[in-house]
This record gives C-alpha cells, structure tokens and sequence, in this order.
C-alpha cells in the first residue's frame, strides 16, 4: 500500500487530544465490502455525514444533512472498529473529505488498522490514507490534488457519457492505478454496456455492489 501522509492539522487538535475529535457519523459497522477492488474482504464501515456533490441518483441521500446526525468521539469509533476485529477500515460517507481526516486515521493506523478512503475527491485530502478510491462525479469534479494518490478508480456509469467521462478520470491517475466501471444497480442496460467497454478496453475491470445481491450493508 502507498500511505498518504497528507496532513492537514490547522482544523485538528494535538494528536494528545485526537481522541475527543468528534465526527458526525450516519453509522458505523462491521461488513463485508462489497465493491471495488477489495471485494469480499470484511471490513469496517465509518459512514460520515455531510455531502456537498448532489449526484441525482444518490442512494444514500439520508447521509447529506450533517446536522441530522449524531457526533461521534474517535475515541469511541476506534475501539468499536478494534473490537470488531476488522483488519481495514473503510471511511465513506457522504463525503468523508468534508472533514478533516488526520485525528480519526491517525488513531485507526495505530489501532492495528488499515485505512481505506471512498471519496469524489472534490474536497482537499487529508489522512493517513493506506488505500484512495475515487469515484469522480461530473456534479463536483475531483481537485487535481487527489490524482497523484489514487489507488483505485471507480466510475459509476448509467450511459456511453460516463465511458468517456471514465477515461477522462483515468488518464490523470498513476499508472498503478486499478480502473473499474461500475454500473448503477438500478439503470437498465448499464451492466451490458460495461460488459461490452471491458471486452475491449481491457485495461478496464467490472465492479459491482454485491453487498446487494448479498443482503448485507
Ligand atoms: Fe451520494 Fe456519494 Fe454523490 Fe455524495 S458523492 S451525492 S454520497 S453518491
């Protein structure tokens, strides 16, 4: 794993004090990850609330009212992840960028735990970030910044649009980078086009949210 040490403290206390940050969080929990290129690796899910992207077809639009949600102590968020014997964390949301991600990574990292990020990567990085997903969304286009440290990038596509929305994304991340499509569960014909793309385009691989077929989170 490439470790992002993108610190961004001005917001944060003393790492002394990393423990009382608070986050607001819709939910936190222990799963499977469902999609993705670490797809069926169990992991622990930190969901922070707050979202300023606005993709229409949002399925977890309850995430977007910051204030709708309770806060969380890191403190209190790391022992649950610890005690879960998760050996990842994955901090999604939302928009978990919207937050300051330096106090609750640094302490998971010291927990024993790696960090995975799922972000559209239009707010500033920050963290200690073992493993970045981008999922670039054409609402609020990712800042250049977060190009360098993508490990994976992950389209959502509904129609032809998003492939060249896809590649566009794709020539700006390292080489290192692994490329999924990922078609939206509820469009019709979007896992046919994608099944196409890949064929020949094979640089390209399918990601799909089998947390849903599943039944988990
Ligand atoms: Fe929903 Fe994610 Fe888009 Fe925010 S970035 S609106 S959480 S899909």
């Amino acid at each position: 794993f490439n470790v992002v040490e993108k610190s961004n403290l001005k917001n944060a206390s003393a790492p002394d004090n990393f423990d009382d940050v608070t986050y607001p969080l819709v939910e936190d929990f222990y799963t499977i990850q469902g999609e993705g290129a670490h797809t069926g690796r169990p992991a622990y899910f930190i969901r922070t609330a707050g979202c300023d992207v606005n993709c229409w077809w949002c399925d977890v639009q309850e995430s977007w009212d910051e204030e709708a949600h309770p806060s969380h102590k890191v403190g209190d968020i790391v022992q649950r992840a610890q005690a879960s014997g998760a050996e990842f964390a994955v901090i999604t949301g939302g928009e978990p960028l919207l937050h300051n991600l330096d106090p609750l990574t640094h302490r998971l990292k010291e927990a024993g735990l790696k960090t995975h990020i799922e972000t559209s990567g239009s707010s500033p990085l920050s963290g200690h970030l073992d493993w970045v997903t981008l999922s670039p969304k054409r609402f609020k286009e990712p800042l250049d910044e977060a190009f360098p440290h993508v490990d994976e990038l992950k389209v959502v596509v509904l129609t032809t649009k998003d492939l060249e929305y896809a590649e566009k994304n794709a020539a700006k991340c390292p080489d290192k980078t692994q490329l999924l499509l990922q078609p939206e569960w509820e469009k019709e014909g979007a896992v046919e086009l994608i099944i196409e793309y890949v064929k020949e385009h094979p640089e390209w691989g399918i990601s799909l949210q089998t947390h849903k077929f599943m039944g988990v989170r």
